[in-house]
């Protein structure tokens, strides 16, 4: 019996996926939008990771900005979300997703929630997500997309990222999506021997500079420069 059901519906949303968009389970309006966002401006710039690619078009980016912002959200361009702060151009979620080389036993760390959508991308790849976000209204409204999608795999906390998670770690991966203007030390120490940290470090009001660090078995650092790249900045909070 459940045979004879699965397939019907599986002809079902087949048949109705070219035309039905929304009204199609499992598909979306947007869903043929972020198929060409993925093969025009991620997969064409080089990012070859396959899971990288199937996390970018899977997770629904347009569920992710304001609704001012929706029939943008599969642009090549930073959306503003609010508060002054912005979601990355796709690219560079793809690019420091890629970097990141999440593996699926991975715990994360992420400084910089935003519109929690690095976060859900992350979350595909990784076993646990952990996300600090500065700005309490924008932590709250993430943890609720991630929560309405079913992102039961990531946690976001309101707090100043800077000193890190010290409770959840050390991490396999960190990712930072603001710019300091030096890596945070806490955060360094909070990567485990074997793990890497993506960050976005210089002045505020120029341009800077995507970096690499490694920490290898024995706890010492190495870091690359990868791309010039232009972030909100990393901001403090005196507590
Ligand atoms: N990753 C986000 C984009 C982040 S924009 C996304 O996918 O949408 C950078 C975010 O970092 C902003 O929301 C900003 O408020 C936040 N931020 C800045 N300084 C911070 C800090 N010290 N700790 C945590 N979050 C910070």
């Amino acid at each position: 019996m459940p045979r004879g059901l699965v397939s019907h519906a599986l002809v079902f949303s087949l048949l109705c996926a070219p035309e039905a968009g929304a009204a199609g389970v499992g598909s979306d309006e947007y869903a043929s939008e972020r198929a060409e966002m993925v093969s025009r401006q991620i997969a064409d710039r080089g990012i070859r990771d396959e899971r990288v690619l199937a996390a970018m078009r899977k997770v629904p980016r347009h569920e992710f900005v304001p609704e001012s912002e929706r029939r943008a959200a599969y642009r090549d361009t930073p959306l503003p979300i609010g508060e002054g702060q912005t979601i990355s151009q796709p690219y560079i979620v793809a690019l420091m997703t890629e970097l990141a080389r999440p593996a699926s036993n991975h715990r994360v760390l992420e400084v910089g929630t935003g519109s929690g959508y690095q976060a859900a991308v992350l979350a595909q790849l990784v076993d646990h997500v952990y996300s600090i976000e500065i700005e309490n209204s924008l932590a709250q409204r993430a943890s609720e997309v991630l929560r309405k999608l079913g992102y039961d795999n990531v946690t976001v906390r309101a707090g100043d990222g800077y000193a890190g998670w010290t409770e959840q770690a050390p991490f396999d991966v960190i990712v930072i999506t603001a710019a300091p203007d030096h890596v945070p030390e806490p955060l360094v120490e909070q990567l485990k021997p074997g793990g890497r940290m993506v960050v976005p470090v210089g002045p505020i009001a120029a341009t800077q500079q995507l970096r690499v660090l490694e920490k290898d078995a024995a706890g010492k650092v190495t870091s690359t420069v990868v791309a010039p790249v232009r972030f909100v900045p990393l901001r403090r909070r005196d507590n």
